[in-house]
């Protein structure tokens, strides 16, 4: 009892010698930062913990998803807190970065770090880097009960236990009595660090790994492993604490109830609990989001941030995907039961959705690009001219500046060109699922872009000599010049259709679809042939939208012009 004592006295005094500056206690921050009372019961309050390293991964916004969802439908709070203890990794402009892209998803968070300037709430600062005193109170408060310790260690000296541990088959690491300056006497410790010996601060373990713990992952269930014996590092030798011990401090004083985090995390949950603990927090709900996975030939392996470019959040707001479509899409690899709700409920989004933490796989999941392209092409659907329009606009003017001041000449006309069979349309043409495609496939409504192509690629109309041996030069020539001959632009849709089939019978093409392919040998072709002489002739193109549509928009002059430069190329 005595010695025991003496042991706290000495505690007290190596916590002291190392902190000297530190007056605030764990209990004045628990004051400081006090429980969410505010908030229902079971409202869950949840966090993305990016580290700024410049590159924001496919999984992190897949992960802003679910804690969105579920602090959205719990009425709960979603904060953002940047984990920049590793300073090394740093990338300047990170925060910025980070925030923006989550902005474009809409899945910006409402607390913590919401823009490179912008801190909001009262649980902050939220940025790590800021936070070195609450984790210093912390650090000094399991030196103090005799849970953490200085370590002297050299990293070679750590390099060679872990050799000799490796050669001789036993469990690497540093604990037990492979943890040297665990076992040093207090009184040495003190000495020490008097000395101005260098060190780093350790935690003391008193777990074992030939015991189980088990805890309840809020996908998984229960998940059973080896109890923590590993003395991990809580403070670096540049004074910043780890992840393992700053996410404890930081998810306790935040008050976080749910920690959605990768599933490269799992292993070290053990450590978290063993540390909670320690503390004498209570741990929050784990959740382990699993692996997102990517086909290759024949078999599946992890999206990798080297090889695909898929790995990255910005590779789709480069490429323009639009944010609802990749935010249906990854719901539908969040939940098993989405599609099916979604079959039912065509005009609801995913945030209408009661997102179901078990209903998480935790096997990896598939990211499926023709899908989600398929999801996103369903959402350009679902938009007027006006929106397309203006979510062109948007992306054009970061990514393409010269297309964009070509949609700004006429806002009106190139609002025209997006609604062509899109605004009051029966059927609507699905031909865009991302921004960056829309210049070239809109190309031939707008001169400047159009005639640049035409030089570079030339004219396609050629083709049809391939296609179909009786329509030779000779034919297009000639339905070129009779249609100029007979084109009025002022005719309604029925009268510019009489007036194409009248040329067309004119010159042997057969105007009446079943009976051309009853016979076909009696003609040229079809009039579903001398329309496309047409349409190549004003479009470059084999497939657009109704051609009548497009030389309405174009306007008289245009196509007249269009029409004879194509015939003088023939
Ligand atoms: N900063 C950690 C990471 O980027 C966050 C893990 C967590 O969410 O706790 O992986």
């Amino acid at each position: 009892m005595e010695m025991d004592k003496e042991y706290e006295r000495k505690c007290y005094e190596l916590a002291y010698l190392i902190f000297p500056d530190v007056d605030e206690t764990v209990d004045d921050l628990e004051v400081k930062y006090p429980e969410r009372n505010e908030l229902k019961v079971g409202a869950i309050v949840t966090r993305i913990a990016p580290s700024p390293t410049g590159f924001m991964h496919t999984g992190s916004l897949y992960q802003a998803m679910v804690h969105k969802k579920l602090a959205t439908q719990t009425d709960g709070v979603y904060f953002l807190r940047v984990e920049d203890t590793d300073q090394k990794r740093e990338v300047a402009g990170s925060i910025k970065m980070y925030t923006d892209e989550l902005k474009y998803f809409d899945l910006l968070a409402t607390e913590g770090v919401l823009g490179e300037d912008k801190q909001v709430g009262s649980y902050g600062p939220y940025i790590q880097s800021q936070r070195k005193d609450i984790y210093r109170v912390c650090a000094k408060h399991l030196i103090e009960k005799g849970l953490a310790y200085p370590c002297f260690c050299t990293p070679e000296m750590i390099d060679k236990t872990r050799q000799m541990q490796e050669a001789n088959k036993i469990v690497p690491g540093y604990y037990g009595v492979y943890a040297k300056c665990r076992n040093i006497s207090i009184d040495e410790s003190i000495e020490r660090v008097k000395n101005g010996e260098k060190f780093i601060i350790r935690f003391r373990s008193n777990g074992s790994h030939l015991r189980k713990i088990s805890f309840v992952d809020g996908a998984r269930g229960k998940i059973e492993m080896a109890e923590n014996d590993q003395d991990v590092v809580i403070i670096k030798s540049d004074g910043l604490p780890t992840y393992h011990f700053a996410h404890v401090c930081d998810d306790h004083f935040m008050r976080t109830t749910h920690v959605v985090r990768g599933e490269e995390w799992l292993p070290s949950t053990p450590i978290h609990l063993d540390l909670f603990n320690a503390m004498g927090f209570t741990p929050p709900v784990y959740v382990h989001t699993p692996l997102i996975m990517i086909k290759d030939g024949n078999s599946k392996r992890k999206l990798s941030k080297r090889k695909d470019k898929e790995s990255a959040v910005s590779f789709f707001i480069k490429a323009g995907y639009p944010a609802e479509g990749v935010c249906e899409y990854l719901m539908t690899i969040l939940n098993s039961d989405y599609e099916m709700w979604k079959s039912k409920n065509k005009e609801k989004n995913y945030m209408d959705f009661e997102f179901k933490l078990n209903k998480m796989s935790s096997a990896g999941s598939l990211l499926d690009m023709p899908k989600l392209n398929d999801l996103c092409k369903e959402e350009v659907a679902k938009m007027s001219g006006k929106e397309v329009l203006d979510k062109v606009l948007v992306w054009s003017k970061q990514y393409s500046q010269d297309f964009y001041d070509i949609l700004n000449k006429d806002l009106e006309y190139s609002q025209k060109v997006f609604g062509l069979e899109r605004d009051n349309a029966t059927k609507i043409r699905k031909d865009i699922y991302k921004w960056e495609d829309v210049e070239e496939t809109f190309k031939y409504f707008f001169d400047e872009i159009y005639n640049k192509e035409l030089e570079e690629k030339g004219y396609i109309i050629d083709s049809i000599l391939e296609e179909k041996p009786t329509i030779t030069k000779e034919v297009i020539k000639k339905s070129l010049e009779e249609y100029i001959k007979a084109y009025n632009e002022n005719d309604n849709k029925d009268e510019w259709f009489a007036r194409m089939k009248e040329v067309a019978q004119s010159l042997g093409f057969c105007t009446n679809m079943k009976e051309y392919k009853a016979n076909p040998e009696n003609y040229i072709g079809s009039i579903a042939d001398f329309s496309s002489i047409v349409r190549m002739a004003i479009t470059n193109r084999k497939n657009t939208p109704d051609i009548y549509s497009i030389m309405q928009l174009l306007g008289k002059d245009k196509v007249i012009n269009r029409l004879n430069t194509t015939l003088s190329k023939v």
